[in-house]
């Protein structure tokens, strides 16, 4: 399964390179170092994809050079006129894509798409009522007292998001985050039992707490989210439903979540990074109703100031993409092969949170190995493969070491490994959890961060693991060594 657009040889990248060598050759080093290390590496990170060369080369060039503030054809400065092209043909396939209403294609990450979509829901639910009551048009014709109140009242709103060590995202209201310092936060958990979201537990709390934002979408959660049903929980009780779809926009795109499982007929307002399993360059999304649309395009300057048309242009790109026949059989592997992945991992007894997957991540608890998550991850990468830590439900040892291996599919699935793969892989990753021990303090106590690795199977397991991605060549049209 090559990436879209990969020419016979992209001599493109070669003449960049030398480009920046002749300014800052320790750049072009680190640059191609990169190209290396991530053509060696067997990449699990469940974040993290290769976006096709035609993304890349989107992104580097003289796009980046303008200033285009404001919405396409109302903008702050003159000459905006092949930046309202990009940003019009990523909205257009956006929006035909997903099937969304609109689409605001200016965030520049995740996180801001969800500080756009925040505001914009806070913009309609809490200023225009407040403006209207006032009978002012803008915020600046407010009185100095109206508009304290109005600032404590945005500042005063309810947030209602899945707990962090269920999966949920740090900007879904928590303290760390600007999201859990602008909003009152609760949040809902997993079922003990089986780890799975709990309808009836989310409905209780909504109803109790009362959320302006009823929000769903995860990081780390392995299953798949019914929102038509969030979307009754959410009417129930007058909240507005948000999904941050950042982790499987690319299997919404590639249709693999369809019906109940899809966001985008439910949700009042959708939030995606661009980078994840959609594959394009890093960058943030918004998708809205369009009672939304007006307060979404406010984004800038709301919270954005000037967009990176460059990456607009590269995310129409990836979306023109995700469009194709190609994509959705990108997504449907994607899925088939994290379940081969989760299924080779159950037959050699590993403990899967939920037990299995539906969607492009795995949880491994690595606790019956006597580890922590920084331990095995740790190991895992000296045995040649890339993995992250991640908190499991009511983790034991803390959202720092944690208990957990979070794995994902995207990245190896877009370079063509197939389910008979994720079998070995599932094998090298058992092999180096058995090797591995944890190291005990200077006053004897089991270490969370200290271990050994068997130093034969770090080895083999290396080895074997260069010997599957030699099979899968990275970008082989750049040739760049
Ligand atoms: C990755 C992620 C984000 C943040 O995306 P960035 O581009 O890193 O800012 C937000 N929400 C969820 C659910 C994510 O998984």
């Amino acid at each position: 399964m090559a990436l879209p657009a990969e020419p016979a040889d992209s001599l493109a990248f070669t003449a960049a390179l030398d480009l920046i060598s002749q300014v800052e050759p320790r750049v072009a080093e680190a640059v191609r170092q990169e190209l290396q290390d991530q053509r060696e590496s067997l990449k699990l990170i469940a974040s993290e994809n290769y976006a096709s060369p035609a993304v890349l080369a989107a992104m580097g060039n003289w796009l980046s050079d303008k200033y285009a503030e404001g919405t396409i054809g109302r903008r702050f400065y003159a000459g905006c006129r092949n930046v309202d092209t990009v940003e019009q043909i990523a909205a257009d396939h956006a929006t035909a894509l997903f099937g969304a209403a609109h689409a605001y294609v200016q965030p520049h990450s995740g996180i801001d798409a969800n500080l756009v979509a925040f505001w914009a829901v806070l913009a309609q639910r809490v200023e225009a009522p407040a403006l209207a009551r006032a009978q002012a048009r803008h915020v600046n014709d407010l009185s100095d007292s109206d508009w304290e109140d109005l600032r404590r009242d945005l500042g005063n709103q309810r947030m209602l998001g899945m707990s962090l060590d269920a999966g949920g995202h740090l900007t879904h209201g928590f303290r760390p985050n600007i999201s859990g310092k602008m909003f009152h936060q609760a949040s809902y958990g997993t079922d003990p039992a089986t780890g799975l979201l709990d309808y009836d537990q989310v409905r209780a709390q909504a109803r109790e707490f009362r959320p302006l934002i009823l929000i769903a979408g995860y990081s780390a959660y392995p299953r798949k989210i019914n929102f038509r049903v969030m979307r009754e929980i959410a009417d129930e009780v007058g909240a507005t439903l948000m999904v941050d779809m950042a982790h499987f926009a690319g299997l919404v795109a590639g249709k693999v979540f369809t019906g109940d499982y899809d966001p985008i007929p439910h949700a009042h307002i959708v939030t995606t990074t661009t980078h994840k399993t959609l594959r394009g360059p890093r960058g943030g999304m918004v998708l809205c109703q369009s009672e939304l649309a007006e307060q979404v395009d406010r984004g800038c300057p709301m919270v954005l100031g000037g967009p990176l048309p460059h990456v607009m242009a590269a995310k129409a790109v990836a979306l023109a993409e995700a469009r194709t026949p190609d994509f959705a059989r990108y997504a449907q592997a994607v899925v088939a092969n994290a379940q081969a992945l989760a299924e080779g991992l159950r037959r050699r007894n590993v403990t899967l949170v939920t037990g299995g997957t539906d969607n492009h991540l795995v949880l491994l608890d690595v606790s019956p190995f006597g580890l922590t998550g920084r331990q095995a991850e740790a190991a895992l990468l000296d045995a040649g493969v890339v993995t992250n830590r991640n908190a499991i439900p009511r983790d034991p040892a803390g959202a720092w070491y944690t208990s957990g291996i979070r794995l994902g599919t995207p990245a190896l699935t877009t370079r063509g490994l197939n389910q008979a793969d994720m079998d070995r892989i599932a094998h090298l990753i058992h092999t180096v959890l058995a090797g591995t021990q944890p190291a005990t303090t200077p006053d004897g106590k089991p270490s969370p961060a200290k271990y050994t690795l068997d130093a034969k199977v770090r080895d083999q397991v290396s080895e074997e693991a260069a010997d599957l991605m030699a099979g899968y060549p990275l970008y082989p049209a750049i040739r760049i060594s």
